[in-house]
């Protein structure tokens, strides 16, 4: 018996990772993993609540898992694996949308950020905390790194447990988000939390020159000397008194702070898009199917104790 505690995240493939995945969720699990029972999931079912390409969410789904392993995750020392090889996500999550009433998935602020932002308010979209309880609540998870933007969404996840173990007995342990300081929500580069979906990121694994693009389009006010959008973004790459420092140094210049902060995303970038390089797709096909593996060996075990409590049975 595993005495560590059980600690899981998960990613969408729903275009391509970016800096603000990074630090808020990838970067604080890697520091993280191998001092718990750790499950790094690639949620490909969460990411059709926004996308219809098949081929996109297929190279998505690949393409994420090189990035996890190029930013410091051992497969060996983690379950990694994607929610669609683990029906059980799926069927779970539904046995909480019969626990949970409209009016309080209503008051889920990314739903309504998202259907403000113009995204299909779809049924999907709409229920997709409850499949996060499940991706949660089937490993008995105690801890889940995660960017600001979740910790309404792990509420609702102590709330589907609690709701069930209610109802059929005790069955699921209370899950804790964890939210690191300074990185709960990087801004974009229109000032808005980045997201994949909203189309204002600065991708992990762009080249130097898509880097460089995006830092350039971060979108500035002219009323100061110091851009604030730029300046919240470089507080991921250097210290407070660096910045001091290179802010006063070229203070009203917007175009020399970008081109230093390309420089320093870049350099944090290069040595993880070199090892990114040697990741092929025969290496994500291996990951993802000893990772499904154990992880449906969990999940099953769970989900068979759920069945029997709610009174689904096979004859
Ligand atoms: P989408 O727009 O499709 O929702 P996303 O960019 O929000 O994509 P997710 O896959 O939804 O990314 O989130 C993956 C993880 O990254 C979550 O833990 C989330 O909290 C974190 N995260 C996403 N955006 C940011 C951000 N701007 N700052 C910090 N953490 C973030
Ligand atoms: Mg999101």
């Amino acid at each position: 018996m595993n005495s560590k505690k059980r600690l899981l995240t998960g990613l969408q493939p729903s275009g391509t990772l970016h800096i603000g995945n990074y630090f808020g969720a990838l970067k604080p699990f890697v520091n993280l993993y191998k001092e718990y029972d750790s499950h790094l999931m690639v949620v490909d079912y969460h990411a059709l609540t926004t996308m219809r390409d098949p081929g996109a969410l297929r190279q998505n789904t690949i393409d994420v898992v090189k990035d996890y392993i190029a930013s410091g995750v051992n497969p060996e020392e983690a379950i990694v694996f994607k929610q669609s090889d683990v029906p059980e996500h799926t069927e779970l999550a539904w046995t909480f949308e019969c626990l949970v009433t409209v009016p309080f998935l209503m008051q889920a602020h990314a739903y309504k950020d998202k259907v403000a932002k113009g995204l299909e308010a779809n049924a999907g979209l709409f229920n997709y905390p409850m499949l996060m309880a499940a991706d949660i609540l089937l490993y008995d998870t105690e801890v889940v790194p995660v960017g600001e933007d979740q910790r309404q969404h792990v509420e609702y996840t102590r709330e589907a447990a609690t709701k069930f173990n209610n109802a059929y007995g005790e069955t699921f342990t209370a899950p804790q988000e964890m939210i690191l300081e300074g990185v709960g929500v990087v801004p974009g580069v229109d000032g808005k939390k980045m997201s994949k979906s909203y189309k204002n990121t600065i991708p992990l694994f762009g080249s130097t020159d898509d880097i460089e693009k995006a830092v350039m389009s971060i979108v500035t006010d002219s009323s100061g000397e110091r851009p604030e959008n730029v300046y919240a973004i470089h507080k991921l790459f250097r210290t407070d008194a660096e910045l001091e420092n290179i802010y006063t140094e070229h203070a009203g210049k917007y175009k020399n702070l970008k081109e230093i902060l390309a420089s320093d995303i870049e350099a944090v970038i290069a040595p993880m898009r070199e090892k990114r390089a040697s990741i092929t797709d025969e290496i994500v096909a291996h990951v993802l199917k000893d990772g499904s593996e154990r992880a449906r060996e969990r999940a099953s075990r769970k989900m068979a104790e759920v069945r029997k409590k709610i009174g689904i049975f096979s004859v």
